[in-house]
């Protein structure tokens, strides 16, 4: 089919260890991937940097966005500018926040995937991914469920909430490996890995240069599974990503997170000894801290430092940001405001501001150089993006 394009997105992700530090990768989110064989001969794959302009002024364009809304206003205006072009804008976790003007000549999916909008049934042998040339040090998604969800779906500001089985598990037997010189770090893409895809695990083969990322929470069952799997892992070149938020009870209580501080410790602990690289999520932003709280959180870091090798942790902070809808944005008025981006976040008083500050004081001293912090954010991701690539 003439006049019809593929557009995916790279970036660059501030958020792996591999070298001693935090340092950028680019990153593909690599959204046609799945149906690449398909695909390939009904038109062109154009690669972009997030941001940048789309060097096509009429036809048909299909964009993978993936959860991002990287360049959504550029999309947005270059669809105006062109009323030639048709857009089709979505990928599985894509969806849009705020209240946007959608020119006719967008059709916006919102978590719809491609390969479910364009009718493609999911085989493994369709995966395929052409990289740009000159990209080394990358890393590119694999995808492990079709749909989106979280088999917890507990957590009161998650997105993720209420969407237990909105998704499936793909029959997947091995994870291809792409080959090109440096490092390359393979995301497995699913909200939370359930114990049944963790048995991929064992299938890696020992590669010095192939890393595998995935997402896990710190609970009991993760644990178990995990203590099973470990001591069958060919490779222990995986870095597992694991949602922190606060570690303290009360804390993860109030949200729902489904575990506690000793459990998430004790699941590093484990992933420590097995020689796996540890990635952290934590947010900031709560306004129902207090003195106590503080105190918690301040000595599981300190007995975090005590259990595993800190310096192979990498972090992200966060602000907490509430999804509309979560029960956690039912809250008393006052208690919330909207942002830019069309997620809410709490209003702080000094003290509250106060108490968040000493925390995240704290994340500073212990991680360092390996934590990038988004806590400040008041724009969206694009911006914030723009600013931290500008200072690597
Ligand atoms: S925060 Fe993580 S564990 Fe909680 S519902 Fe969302 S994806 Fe699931």
């Amino acid at each position: 089919m003439k006049d019809t394009y593929f557009i995916q997105y790279y970036d660059k992700d501030p958020w792996f260890i591999l070298d001693g530090k935090t340092t950028p990768k680019f990153s593909f989110n690599n959204g046609f991937s799945q149906t690449y064989k398909i695909l390939k001969n009904r038109g062109e794959f154009i690669w972009l940097e997030s941001g940048d302009d789309i060097p096509i002024d009429r036809g048909n364009l299909f964009i993978s966005l993936q959860y991002k809304e990287d360049g959504l206003d550029k999309i947005i205006q270059t669809a105006k500018d062109n009323p030639h072009l048709n857009i089709t804008l979505g990928g599985p976790y894509f969806f849009v926040k705020r209240n946007i003007d959608v020119p006719d000549n967008i059709t916006l999916l919102q978590q719809i995937t491609m390969e479910e909008y364009l009718g493609v049934k999911f085989n493994p042998d369709n995966w395929g991914l052409e990289l740009p040339p000159g990209f080394h040090n990358i890393g590119y998604n694999f995808s492990l469920i079709e749909g989106h969800g979280c088999y917890w779906g507990e957590c009161t500001f998650c997105k993720w909430g209420n969407q237990r089985n909105n998704y499936k598990i793909l029959p997947i037997k091995n994870v291809p490996i792409i080959d090109y010189e440096g490092p390359k770090i393979i995301s497995l893409r699913s909200s939370s890995l359930t114990p049944k895809m963790m048995k991929l695990f064992t299938t890696f083969p020992a590669r010095d240069d192939v890393f595998y990322n995935a997402y896990i929470r710190g609970d009991e069952q993760g644990y178990k599974n995990f203590l099973k799997i470990l001591p069958k892992m060919k490779t222990n070149n995986v870095i597992i990503s694991l949602g922190v938020e606060i570690p303290s009870n009360e804390m993860l209580k109030n949200i729902k997170k489904g575990t506690t501080k000793e459990m998430i410790l004790k699941t590093l602990k484990l992933l420590n000894d097995y020689g796996l690289r540890i990635h952290l999520s934590f947010m900031l932003g709560w306004n129902n801290l207090s003195k106590d709280i503080v105190n918690e959180v301040k000595d599981w870091m300190y007995e975090l430092d005590r259990s595993v090798d800190i310096k192979k942790i990498s972090v992200l902070l966060y602000r907490l940001m509430i999804v509309k809808g979560r029960p956690i944005y039912d809250n008393p008025p006052g208690f919330i405001k909207e942002r830019p981006d069309g997620m809410f976040e709490c209003i702080l008083d000094d003290n509250q501001w106060y108490m968040n500050e000493s925390i995240r004081k704290l994340y500073h001293k212990f991680f360092n150089d390996r934590l990038v912090d988004f806590y400040d954010r008041k724009d969206d991701l694009t911006t914030l993006k723009r600013t931290w690539k500008e200072k690597v």
